[in-house]
């Protein structure tokens, strides 16, 4: 039996954990053999019984013989007939109706494995399932060493409590089991240590459940941020208003003012290029030579169905796009990338590692699991693997300014913006050794509509990679920018996306939740918003820049009083006319 056809089975190393996913009962896991062994003995057996008992079948007509009288052979060669039709059915026929039926046990697998975190259903995603149990977080889990206190108890003792360390503080909530209260109760013990009431952080108005086993752990508050609306933005023939959550001033006034000059220039185009998710593992091997045996057996086109089937079974969305390996001595870091439907996809990249590392053990059964994350991902840090191969989404936006929108929104010349540009974004970067800061600020926008989407914030330091790309066209007269983004990492379903403020950011943008049509499109369109978001942002900034406005109104609202009358008449006067004020450079 070809090896590639083989099911994925538990890892043989004893010291490995077996997570939900990887414990699914099969046939093959109460075999002694490696199972490419058993396929074959059974496989054998069935053809040789199946044959005897023909031959016998048909001996028995020619004598005339009654079929039922049996002989020991006989009854020996049916039982060896049934046995290894049973082993070849479990095999083969259960587990190729499991991976071809998207059951809700394979969503529950996926709600379980990872980091035991809960994901609920998406947003607008009908649910016809009953409720899901509560979440871990809340169910008491009764450990003997911690004081019992009840529900009823007064606040104050579970406060003495908590500041005296007899109850520990990321306990509240399940003690409680009431989340705004566990929250009012840290937030007075951290009164009493500290003596900061931290008046300014609101307490209430917060659904602290949301939250829960999800977004933040041990909570005392919520910071508020303000949420501009920039736009409209003209993008691929419709019209997006964009929540940006910022608090650098002049940021909105100034993305509006590129928006406006891409929308009376017709508007602004953009493509996704590349959608995938990536995670890198890092395995080690007693020599070189095994580690290339590895990266051999990973990259060889004939095991790619058979590694896909495994990666992918624990998500219905996850669907396996391929694996690239550095060797670093008889170190391998895989890089296995693969589309996530509308979620950013780390968790669900993770589980289908998982998978695929389990599956390796039984060839490879001297590879060492150091980490699931190796960092060739690479995760929420700059790196030219992100920059050159894409991570996320892959996304170039283009536009061509009018002169006229030039001179007269933007108060400059198509020119003096190209030459910036080029001296800025592409000469000046390379002097610096920039890794994908090829722009003048595409991380302020990017960040402002992460926070407003529920995006992770963190991700901001590779989603902002950005080459902008100036140039003249129509005879000199008009501009065409672009901006080039290789790893736009978003989703519309898990994460922050779920909290009551940001799904509803996601849903002025028509993004929100699962695309029950055409899942993974609601996240690629945000992609592509993000990336028109940056082209205004960017040709807004080199306008101020270019016409020299950047460092006058610095110099002027930098040092503005706090009079609230000036304060209000300079933002009034900002968002008429953006390029007065700008920090980012
Ligand atoms: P991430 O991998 O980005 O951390 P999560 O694991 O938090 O994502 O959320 C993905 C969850 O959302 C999974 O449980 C998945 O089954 C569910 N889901 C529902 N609809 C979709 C969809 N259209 N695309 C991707 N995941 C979806």
């Amino acid at each position: 039996m070809d090896v590639r056809r083989r099911l994925p089975s538990k890892p043989a190393a004893s010291e490995r954990k077996p997570t939900p996913s990887t414990a699914r009962v099969q046939a093959s896991d109460a075999l002694p053999l490696p199972i490419r062994h058993t396929n074959k003995i059974f496989s054998a057996l069935f053809m040789a019984a199946l044959y005897f008992l023909m031959c016998r079948w048909r001996e028995k007509v020619r004598t005339s013989t009654p079929l039922h009288l049996l002989t020991l052979s006989e009854i020996f060669a049916f039982v060896s007939l049934v046995a290894s039709l049973i082993y070849l059915i479990s095999f083969f026929g259960i587990t190729y109706v499991q991976s071809s039926i998207p059951s809700n046990e394979d969503e529950i697998d996926d709600e379980v494995v990872v980091n035991d975190r809960h994901f609920p259903p998406a947003l607008n995603a009908p649910s016809t399932s009953p409720p899901p149990p509560p979440c871990p977080l809340l169910v008491d889990t009764s450990d003997a060493k911690i004081p019992s206190f009840c529900p009823d108890d007064n606040d104050d003792e579970i406060v003495r409590s908590v500041v005296s360390g007899k109850t520990p503080s990321y306990i509240l909530e399940s003690k409680l089991g009431d989340c705004r209260r566990a929250a009012g109760v840290r937030r007075e013990v951290l009164r009493r240590i500290t003596g900061s009431a931290m008046q300014g952080l609101p307490l209430d108005g917060f659904d602290y459940q949301s939250i829960l086993g999800q977004c933040c752990e041990m909570p005392v508050g919520y910071v508020t941020l303000p949420v501009g609306i920039a736009g409209p933005l003209a993008l691929d023939g419709r019209i997006y208003y964009l929540p940006m959550a910022t608090t650098e001033g002049c940021l909105v006034a100034s993305t509006n003012r590129g928006c406006k000059a891409i929308s009376v220039s017709g508007g602004a185009e953009s493509v996704v290029l590349r959608d995938g998710m990536t995670r890198a593992p890092v395995v080690r091997f007693g020599s070189a030579k095994r580690a290339a045996d590895l990266k051999f057996f990973l990259e060889d086109p004939s095991n790619s169905d058979t590694l896909a089937l495994v990666f992918n079974r624990s998500s219905r969305f996850a669907k396996l796009q391929g694996i690239q390996c550095a060797l670093a001595g008889k170190n391998v870091y895989m890089r296995f990338s693969c589309s996530t439907g509308d979620a950013m996809g780390m968790n669900m990249v993770s589980k289908g590692v998982q998978n695929v590392l389990d599956y390796l053990q039984d060839d490879f059964p001297d590879m060492e699991v150091l980490s699931v994350s190796g960092n060739f991902c690479s995760d929420k840090k700059p790196s030219a693997v992100n920059w050159i191969e894409g991570r996320g989404k892959s996304v170039v936006c283009e536009a061509i300014i009018k002169e006229e929108v030039v001179t007269k929104v933007l108060k400059t010349s198509v020119p003096a913006l190209v030459e910036l540009n080029t001296l800025k974004n592409l000469a000046g970067s390379a002097v610096a050794g920039a890794l994908g800061g090829f722009n003048a600020h595409a991380s302020n926008i990017v960040s402002a509509i992460f926070i407003a989407t529920g995006q992770d914030p963190a991700q901001n330091v590779e989603s902002s990679h950005c080459i902008t790309m100036m140039e003249v066209v129509n005879d000199g007269k008009d501009l065409h920018i672009s901006v080039t983004m290789p790893s736009i990492e978003v989703g519309t379903v898990g994460g922050g996306t779920q909290l009551a403020a940001q799904a509803a950011c996601l849903d002025l943008l028509g993004v929100k939740g699962s695309n029950l049509e055409s899942p993974g499109a609601n996240s690629r369109l945000l992609a592509t918003i993000i990336a028109g978001a940056v082209l205004a942002g960017e040709l807004s900034l080199m306008s101020a820049l270019a016409s020299g406005q950047l460092v006058r109104s610095h110099m002027k609202y930098n040092r503005s009083s706090r009079d609230i009358t000036q304060a209000a008449a300079a933002a009034v006067a900002a968002v008429r006319n953006p390029s007065e004020k700008t920090k980012s450079q």
